[in-house]
């Protein structure tokens, strides 16, 4: 199997504090990858892991065939992974077209990169609201902006934390909508969300965490054939 970003048994620590233990996670190339579980299961952790933000103390984490667990988070944001934080933490004083034009790189060297016009056609609120700053957009419009300034890296593995957390029903509709097409065209994504139900149909693989260890992994067809794994891990 080709896996694009495979996790290797990390453990890793806050201080004295040990969060993860012995997470084992892969992402094949060209697949969606949910990560499920309550407040607290170790979801962020295991991204701020990926992203050398607090690095793994064990284990190993390989992407694209390299060890990055020992590299800096500006050197694996430049081998292509780009993270959708949540809160989205949008520049406040730049406006919606200088936000991404802040970002624009082509990591992946595709072919036809992501530029405005295609993030224009992707969320046309944005082309509207393109000379708007930062700070006088909605929650929904801030989130398409997270979204749009990580897809202007042109990024091999996109990454969202709760993107839909704290959006109006419609809003959330968009950004589902938004990774089907992102899907379709190819991207791959690990997306932690706990809307179950909307991620069975986007992703092809879930794994759900519980305590700082992965409890349970399968794909869409299983997990929809367990509601009770859901209510005993996730909770809805
Ligand atoms: P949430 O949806 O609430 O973010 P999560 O699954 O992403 O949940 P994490 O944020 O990874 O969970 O938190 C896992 C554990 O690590 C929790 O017990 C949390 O209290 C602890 N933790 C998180 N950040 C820190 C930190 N900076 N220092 C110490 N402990 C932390």
């Amino acid at each position: 199997m080709n896996y694009l970003l495979e996790i290797d048994n990390i453990s890793t620590a806050y201080g004295h504090s040990q969060v993860l233990f012995g997470v084992n996670l892969q992402i094949p190339q060209g697949e969606v990858v949910s990560l499920l579980g309550r407040n607290g299961a170790g979801k962020t952790t295991t991204l701020r892991s990926i992203f050398g933000l607090t690095p793994a103390y064990q284990g190993h984490i390989s992407f694209m065939g390299q060890h990055i667990e020992k590299l800096t988070t500006d050197r694996i944001a430049r081998l292509g992974i780009a993270l959708v934080p949540e809160g989205r933490q949008i520049f406040p004083n730049l406006t919606v077209k200088e936000n991404m034009l802040a970002f624009a790189t082509n990591r992946n060297n595709s072919k036809t990169p992501w530029g405005l016009e295609q993030i224009y056609q992707l969320f046309p609120r944005l082309a509207e609201r393109a000379s708007n700053m930062g700070n006088q957009l909605s929650g929904g419009e801030q989130q398409m902006l997270a979204i749009s300034r990580a897809l202007m890296t042109n990024p091999h593995l996109l990454i969202l934390d709760e993107a839909t957390e704290g959006l109006s029903p419609l809003v959330r509709e968009e950004i589902w909508s938004c990774l089907r097409k992102l899907r379709e065209q190819g991207q791959t994504i690990l997306v932690i969300d706990k809307y179950v139900e909307k991620l069975i149909p986007l992703a092809n693989h879930h794994a759900i965490m519980e305590r700082g260890k992965i409890v349970w992994q399968g794909n869409s067809e299983q997990l929809a054939a367990t509601p009770e794994t859901w209510q005993k891990y996730v909770g809805v």
